[in-house]
Order: C-alpha cells, then sequence, then structure tokens
C-alpha cells in the first residue's frame, strides 16, 4: 500500500512529467522547484521512487540526480499515448478509498460507496457517476486500457464476417475506436446510458469517424439496437448472475441467426489459485460493484443460461489476464 501511495503521489505531482521534460537528470530540489513541494518531502519521496525502480539515480559531484526509468516514462507520463495517468489518478482518488472499507465489505458482501462517498449505492451507476467529474474520470480510466490491449482484443477472433457491431455499454468509444480500425467495412454503435453518450459526444469522440454512432438507453429496459455482433467488454463483471443472464437473455432475443456475442473479460483459473491480478480484481468488484470475476466455465454457463451455445475463447496476453469469448447464435431458432 505504501508503494502504491507513493507511485500516486508520484504521479500526481508530475514528478515523471518534469524529470521526461528536462533534457538532463535533475536534482531533488530542480523538481520540488518544478511540481511546487517540499525540499524535503520530495527527496524522500524520489528515494522511494528509486527503491521501487520508477527512477534511476546518479552520482553528480556528491549530488544525487534522478532520471526516469523506461518503464516510467511510458507508461507514468502524461503525456505517453499509452499513458496509465488516468487510471492511477482514479485508483487514488476513488477506488483506493472504496478499498479503506474492504473488511467491511467482505463482512457485509457488498461494496462501499455510502461509507466511501455518502451517495447511495441502490443504483450502481448513479453512485459511480455521482458527479460529471467522476463520470469523466472514470471514462478516461475506461478508455486508457484499450490504447493498451485493444487491438489484440479485437483481433482474438476473426470479426470481420460482422459488419454491424453494436458495443453495449461502449462508453467513449476507445474499443469501438479498436474495431473501425481493425475492421475497414464494419459500422460501430455505442450503447450507453444518456448521460455517458452526452459525455461521449462532447468531450471523447468527434464525428471524425463516420462508422462509428451511440445509441442511448439503458441495456437492462430499452429496446437493443439490431446488430450482426454484440459486444459486452467488462460489462458482466458489474453484475450479479441474475443480471448477467437478464441482459444475455435480451441480447439473445435481438441476436440474427448467426449473429454473436464477444464477451471480453478478465479470467480467473478453473481452480480459482490466480491469477493474482484477477483475484484481486474480483475482491476489487466487491468493493465498487455488485459483480465478480469469473472462470471461463462461470461464463460459459451465463451464456448456456440465456440460450447462446458454440462458446469458443482465447487469450490475448501473456499473464493469462484478458480472454475473449466469443458465442455464435448460429443455428439457434429463438427468431
Ligand atoms: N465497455 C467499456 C470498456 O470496457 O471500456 C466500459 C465498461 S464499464 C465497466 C461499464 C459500462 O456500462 C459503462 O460505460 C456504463 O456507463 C455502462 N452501463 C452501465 N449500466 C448500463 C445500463 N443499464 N445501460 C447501458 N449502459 C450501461
Amino acid at each position: 500500500i505504501k508503494g502504491f501511495k507513493t507511485l500516486f503521489t508520484s504521479c500526481e505531482l508530475g514528478v515523471f512529467d518534469v524529470l521526461l521534460g528536462a533534457d538532463r537528470p535533475l536534482s531533488a530540489e530542480e523538481i520540488s522547484e518544478a511540481v511546487g513541494s517540499s525540499v524535503d518531502g520530495t527527496q524522500r519521496l524520489l528515494a522511494a521512487c528509486t527503491g521501487l525502480q520508477l527512477l534511476n539515480t546518479h552520482q553528480d559531484q556528491g549530488r544525487v540526480l534522478y532520471s526516469n526509468t523506461e518503464q516510467a516514462s511510458v507508461y507514468l507520463t502524461r503525456s505517453s499515448p499509452i499513458s496509465l495517468f488516468q487510471s492511477i489518478q482514479y485508483s487514488s482518488r476513488t477506488i483506493y478509498l472504496c478499498w479503506h472499507y474492504l473488511t467491511d465489505a467482505v463482512r457485509e458482501g457488498r461494496n462501499q460507496y455510502e461509507k466511501a462517498f455518502g451517495v447511495s449505492s441502490k443504483d450502481l451507476f448513479e453512485a459511480l457517476y455521482r458527479s460529471d467529474e467522476e463520470m469523466v474520470k472514470f471514462m478516461q480510466l475506461m478508455n486508457s486500457i484499450w490504447n493498451i490491449c485493444g487491438k489484440d482484443v479485437v483481433t482474438a477472433f476473426d470479426l470481420s464476417p460482422f459488419k454491424v457491431i453494436c458495443d453495449l455499454g461502449g462508453c467513449s468509444g476507445a474499443l469501438a475506436k479498436q474495431c473501425t480500425s481493425a475492421y475497414p467495412a464494419c459500422t460501430v454503435t455505442i450503447f450507453d446510458l444518456p448521460k455517458v453518450v452526452r459525455m461521449s459526444r462532447e468531450h471523447f469522440l468527434t464525428e471524425a469517424d463516420q462508422r462509428i454512432s451511440f445509441h442511448q438507453g439503458d441495456f437492462f429496459k430499452d429496446p437493443l439496437p439490431g446488430a450482426d455482433l454484440y459486444i459486452l467488454a467488462r460489462i458482466l463483471h458489474d453484475w450479479t448472475d441474475k443480471r448477467c443472464i437478464e441482459l444475455l437473455s435480451r441480447i439473445y432475443k435481438a441476436c440474427k441467426p448467426g449473429g454473436g456475442v464477444l464477451l471480453v473479460e478478465a479470467l480467473l483459473h478453473e481452480d480459482g489459485s490466480g491469477p493474482l491480478t484477477v483475484q484481486l480484481y474480483s475482491l476489487n468488484m466487491l468493493v465498487q460493484t455488485e459483480g465478480k470475476e469469473r472462470t471461463a466455465a462461470q461464463y460459459a454457463a451465463l451464456l448456456a443460461a440465456a440460450g447462446f451455445s458454440s462458446t469458443q475463447h482465447h487469450l490475448t496476453d501473456l499473464r493469462g489476464k484478458k480472454k475473449s469469448f466469443f458465442t455464435s447464435t448460429e443455428g439457434s431458432h429463438h427468431m
């Protein structure tokens, strides 16, 4: 925890940005002046960053100078195209506060919005989007991962036969953009809550991409747009099994024969032994949502309960963290 807080604070103060902008290693005094912090506090912070292997040290006539490690420049600076800055800021200011109540979450088996932020968690996304500022931060968090692994996720299966794609809960459209760039013949409709659509149009997606459009609504209540392929990326892990089956059943009814569903989720090993990141995500889902992380068999069971068959899955990263599921409705008679 102390290590994470050190990382969060260094990012928030802009230590890595200052070092990226400098054409030489800098002293603690120079960094503290640039970010507007105390010299003593900054010296200790930089030393801890060195211990965490986020910074390199250099000796210069008895002085210690600092420079970014390669990883710090790539992931921790705001200007990097694959920056994790927004995720780190959201972790620091929101997720971390929910984790403060982990003991209560485990005792009660529910998320901790009421204690952490004083808001009702009756409607999960009302709590998550408790202000426009929070909503934008969440949307930036959602965006950041697809700049890193979105291409791998949308090309894990050949989706080129699907010309009309609907990204349910598609948020600000980062994955939709990956789809249109990987599949030149497809169009993507992003389906999301009205205020998310409004914010995406204002701040995230200009009309530049003619093949991406928005459709606002509630996927538990409103009619779903017709599509050859429905994408559910990091949606099912927010919800209980009952709600997942409810949503998948609605998709099954809307889906044409020969159509499909692409689920994108982090997967637990079947015996629950790992991966650690996903086990920790699942605890995160406890403190923050109504859902949990699941195994491949658990997702297959949810799909089967909604009527889907012929499930395939594919690993898209080396740590085994993400898997894509693809389900075709071919041969089904639900129409
Ligand atoms: N699919 C995106 C991704 O992977 O980056 C976003 C995932 S985010 C965890 C869940 C998304 O579902 C949010 O964009 C949220 O606004 C949307 N959402 C939640 N409840 C919804 C509902 N009832 N109807 C439509 N969208 C909803």
